[in-house]
């Protein structure tokens, strides 16, 4: 029965004197991930690994399930253990695990054996040779191959002994917390949930906000962000999702702009908004679920038109995506299901027939004075207004 984990990490191993910083980073969000299993574990790191310790029983699958969503994980390895009683009885446990975990034994294996524990009897190359003869003993149907095994039985005599031989692919990618933080504008959606997550696995955490505009998008429209946000702090930790009441803002373009400059007019006060909440809790970038080409507002130019009025760096992870690839990756992480709702989103409503495809900057500009009278205070008024929903 699993016992432990061991947890590999790949990228984070190679981060020279800041090594310890990503470590510290993912042990914390690996107690974080363990804590909310039932179960206690007790999680530390020894010798450039990191294992979780399980203190009682606890539901395996869901503790697996958990961890596939740490950052900064390339592998888990359920391991299991026993105290040192002798060779003879790792020998029997060995055999036994091995006739458990592999019911269909017609397969090549070795055993690499690892002596952390300089004391113990008996050195690596013994352990393989020896517990390579009694599995063999055991199964004649197995065979050696130490070149390219199917299976590797790791066996590690430390104050235990720890035998693993499964490896489960974590999700890759850095700790979040590693990266600073960057507030994402969160729509409905099938891109935008993709792209927070796609730079929550580069270690960054994720603040988000969103644009509702009531009466005209519903309170499902809402509690759909909402769900969306709460799977991206699956994998994310929480996220301070802010909700903006856009609804006068947009009204009063449409009623003093030209309707085909409507949708990008209404993404750069966005963006705008969305730079000052960043600013105000320290985010460092905004983050859309843009790609090119794919709506009238996403074109070079279009996109050029929302970037002029943001001082932040945003981020587009997705911009050179086809929405086939974005679908896929929505479908991996589970928010497909509940970015599909039909659910109106504020910017569908407004749309015009004919959005402009290649918007002038300097008329665009120009468009906006005619928003001068009253728009800094429908801003401010927004920005008050700001209702902050911490999603877990
Ligand atoms: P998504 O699938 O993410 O909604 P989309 O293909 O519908 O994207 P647009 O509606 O043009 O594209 O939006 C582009 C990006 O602008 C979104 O990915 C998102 O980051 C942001 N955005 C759009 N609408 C909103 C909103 N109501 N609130 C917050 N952000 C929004
Ligand atoms: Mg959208």
């Amino acid at each position: 029965m699993c016992r432990a984990f061991l947890i590999k990490y790949a990228e984070i191993g190679i981060k020279g004197k800041n090594r310890y910083l990503f470590e510290n980073a993912l042990v914390q969000q690996i107690k974080y991930a363990l804590k909310k299993c039932d179960g206690q574990f007790s999680v530390r790191k020894t010798d450039g690994r990191i294992y979780a310790e399980a203190e009682g029983d606890f539901d395996y699958e869901d503790a697996v399930a958990r961890l596939q969503k740490v950052f900064g994980i390339s592998a888990i390895c359920p391991m299991v253990y026993v105290e040192d009683e002798g060779f003879e009885s790792l020998g029997r446990m060995v055999v036994d695990y091995v006739g458990r975990t592999y019911p269909d034994r017609n397969r090549t294996f070795k055993v690499a054996a690892r002596r952390a524990r300089k004391s113990y009897p008996l050195d690596s190359m013994e352990m393989n040779a020896e517990l390579g003869g009694l599995i063999l003993d055991a199964y004649p149907e197995m065979r050696v191959d130490v070149h390219n095994p199917e299976i590797v039985i790791h066996v590690e005599v430390r104050d235990r002994i720890y035998v693993y031989s499964a490896v489960i692919p974590g999700p890759g990618g850095m700790p979040v917390g590693t990266g600073g933080k960057a507030m994402l504008l969160l729509s409905g959606g099938i891109d935008s949930p993709v792209a927070g997550w796609m730079i929550a696995k580069r270690g960054v955490k994720i603040d988000a906000v969103y644009f509702h505009a009531p009466p005209y998008t519903s309170e499902r429209a809402k509690q759909k962000v909402v769900d969306l946000a709460a799977k991206v702090a699956a994998y994310a930790g929480p996220v301070y999702l802010h909700v903006i009441n856009f609804t006068e803002i947009q009204l009063y373009i449409y009623d003093k702009c030209p309707h085909d400059e409507l949708t990008i007019i209404m993404r750069r006060y966005m963006m705008r908004i969305a730079e000052h909440i960043a600013r105000e809790t320290e985010c460092l970038g905004l983050i859309t679920g843009e790609s090119i080409g794919q709506v009238a507002s996403q074109t070079m130019q279009s996109l050029m038109a929302t970037d002029e009025v943001c001082g932040l760096p945003v981020y587009r992870p997705l911009i050179g995506f086809d929405k086939m690839d974005i679908v896929d990756i929505s479908e991996k992480i589970g928010t497909y299901e509940t970015s599909i709702q039909p659910y109106e989103d504020c910017c569908t409503i407004f749309v015009a027939k004919h959005p402009v495809t290649k918007p002038n900057v300097s008329v665009i500009r120009r468009h906006e004075h005619n928003l001068d009278e009253k728009i800094d205070e429908l801003v401010r008024k927004a920005l008050a207004d700001d209702e902050v929903i911490v999603v877990r």
